[in-house]
């Protein structure tokens, strides 16, 4: 057959993120310092078995897959800031929080020789309203000796202090027991089936976010408690628009505005990596009536490394006259070149001006971002394109395409099962017919190419 000898079953998934995806996930977090790396390389070293770095959503973020008598699951180890005194406890309390987000079991790690210093404190005061289960790790008690010190440790509310040497060996047996005992096994549902659609509301400071929220919610006046089924996180907020409940994932953080601290930074980066990792789609504010700058292409960047359906919204549009708008266009051919596919709406929050319209770009960008194309359809559309525009020639071999499936949806996830190596420019024109022949308004569509030698 046309399939050649390639295993399909490698690739056909639900989730493009593929088999760590099905694995649950066992946040480290704590202070620097306290041995958060020195156990993750403890639970990973006890076996001989794979390490691997996983390409995670957020790059900053390392997950490692492991496993403890014969249970695998991802440990990952969130670190990443700069130590500097004054921003400290907001970014580990941020950190925190998006372990409670994202992670299926929260190990606290805190120095006992040490003790509970004010920013582990002000880190237990987020991780005791967690959902999630949580452990506490008292790092660096090395001997018997030093058990005791540990015993201070029930003041941070959040039950027995594990002792441990992460250096050492000591207690982590032990502490690994007691993760999985609390590890679901299987990851947390990130996306329920038939539940409101997740929205991420992401953009640069004073874009309007919060304008538009409050328009949104205040508008409506329909803000749904208790969605039969569904249970929504505390930090969520589900709005009814167009007579279907929507949830704007981590408008809690939205609402609480940091502004000016030292860390604010960090913070509102990771509130978006947060809110785009529970979201589907992404409204991506932009200030219509300012040039579109460097930090509006960092949020977008963060959107599409992210894999979600995107919605771009130029907002403050009472504020666009003529000549801006001519520029703005000028600006967007340039800017937001790399996202064609992405789905445009012009809106006032002030005004409340087009609001109407977010709805209906959403529901199509998610419409694309589920879709599936069937592999007869795919293959027969191969077909014509490649007859028609074969790939070039490459080291003096023509590349053949023998083949393509849909591996996944959300995003749609397409592998190209070939003879040789695509160039990239053929990607792009494939990828370009792609969208011309079926669609995916809204939503990144990702190619993979399988080479047989
Ligand atoms: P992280 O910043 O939280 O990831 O901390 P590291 O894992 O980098 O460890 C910080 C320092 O503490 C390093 O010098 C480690 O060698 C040391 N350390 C880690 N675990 C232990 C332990 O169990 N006992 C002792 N005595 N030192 C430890
Ligand atoms: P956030 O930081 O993205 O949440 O932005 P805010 O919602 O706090 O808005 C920042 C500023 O822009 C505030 O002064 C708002 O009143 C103003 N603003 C928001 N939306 C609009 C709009 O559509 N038109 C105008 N003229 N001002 C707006």
């Amino acid at each position: 057959s046309d399939e050649g000898d390639w295993d399909l079953s490698d690739f056909v998934t639900d989730d493009a993120a593929g088999e760590s995806a099905a694995l649950p996930v066992v946040a480290i977090v704590g202070r620097p310092n306290v041995g958060k790396s020195t156990l993750v390389n403890r639970i990973l070293g006890r076996r001989e078995a794979v390490v691997e770095d996983v390409p995670g959503v957020t790059r900053d973020r390392v997950s490692y897959k492991a496993d403890w008598i014969g249970r695998q699951f991802m440990v990952t180890d969130t670190g990443g800031w700069e130590p500097d005194a004054k921003g400290m406890g907001l970014a580990i309390a941020a950190q925190a929080e998006y372990a409670m987000r994202t992670a299926d079991a929260i190990v606290l790690v805190v120095d006992a020789t040490v003790g509970a210093t004010a920013t582990d404190e002000a880190v237990a005061r987020v991780l005791r309203r967690s959902k999630t289960p949580v452990l506490l790790a008292a790092n660096k008690v090395d001997s018997e000796r030093m058990e005791a010190e540990a015993a201070s440790l029930w003041s941070l509310g959040l039950g027995e202090p594990h002792t441990i040497s992460a250096a050492h060996g000591r207690g982590t047996g032990d502490l690994l027991d007691k993760i999985l005992e609390v590890l679901p096994e299987s990851p947390r549902e990130r996306f329920a089936v038939g539940g409101p659609r997740r929205v991420a509301l992401v953009g640069k400071p004073n874009v309007g976010k919060s304008s538009l929220l409050n328009k949104l919610a205040g508008e409506e006046r329909a803000v749904v408690d208790n969605v039969a089924g569904t249970t929504v996180d505390p930090v969520d907020e589900l709005i009814e628009l167009g007579g279907k409940p929507w949830q704007f994932v981590d408008t809690a953080g939205l609402r609480r505005k940091v502004r000016n601290a030292t860390g604010h930074e960090y913070y509102a980066s990771l509130r978006t990596r947060a809110a785009l990792d529970s979201a589907e789609v992404a409204l991506l504010l932009i200030d219509a009536s300012q040039t579109i700058t460097e930090q509006d292409l960092r949020v977008l960047s963060m959107i599409v490394d992210s894999g979600r359906a995107l919605v771009v919204v130029f907002n403050k549009w009472d504020l666009v006259d003529e000549d801006r708008r001519y520029e703005l266009d000028n600006e967007i051919d340039r800017e937001l070149a790399r996202v064609p596919w992405a789905r445009r709406v012009n809106i006032s929050a002030m005004t409340g001006r087009s609001v109407q319209k977010l709805v209906p770009a959403l529901e199509g960008a998610l419409e694309s971002w589920d879709k599936r194309i069937s592999t007869g359809q795919l293959n027969s559309w191969l077909k014509e394109i490649i007859a028609a525009t074969p790939p070039p020639v490459r080291g003096g071999r023509q590349p053949r395409v023998m083949f393509a499936t849909q591996a996944a949806t959300r995003p749609p996830t397409f592998v190209l099962f070939t003879t040789g190596f695509l160039e990239a420019g053929y990607r792009r024109f494939l990828e370009r017919k792609l969208r011309e022949r079926f669609g995916f308004d809204g939503s990144p569509v990702r190619i993979n190419v399988r080479v047989r030698d």
